[in-house]
């Protein structure tokens, strides 16, 4: 799965690794909504949940607790939006399974309204405090 950004090391390493073991990873969004934004995903490029054995989906999901758990701690949003998008209509952008972990402020979504559709511009914002927020995140877990 050379065209898959989430199987490609080179691409990875662009991204804030909060979390690795044998099976699966924790890193930011490349493109986050709020601050903290969090993709954990399992190592095998399945595409969806549907593809994962029992056994996987178990450390997957115990992976995702951990992680909704340090940046709710770490980073003390309102809340949390957590989940993950199959096929396109569902909003799936990469064919690779990634649970999503987005912090949610107070405000968050009247500041997305402003800026429209495109979340780039908020998206920079946040990666200039990215490296210190996932050495936070990292010392947490
Ligand atoms: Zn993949």
């Amino acid at each position: 799965m050379k065209k898959c950004p989430f199987c490609n090391k080179n691409n990875l390493k662009k991204h804030e690794i909060i979390y690795e073991d044998i099976n699966n990873l924790a890193f930011f969004s490349s493109q986050p909504v709020t601050l903290g934004h969090t993709l954990i995903i399992p190592k095998r490029h399945v595409k969806s949940v549907l593809a994962l054995t029992d056994k996987e989906t178990d450390k997957l999901f115990e992976l995702v607790k951990k992680i909704a758990k340090t940046v709710h701690k770490v980073l003390k949003p309102a809340g949390l939006d957590i989940g993950t998008n199959y096929g396109r209509i569902a909003g799936q952008s990469v064919d690779h399974l990634h649970v999503h972990v987005i912090p949610r402020y107070k405000g968050d979504f009247t500041f997305l309204q402003i800026v429209g559709k495109s979340l780039s511009p908020y998206s920079n914002i946040l990666k200039n405090e990215e490296s210190k927020i996932a050495e936070k995140l990292r010392g947490a877990l």
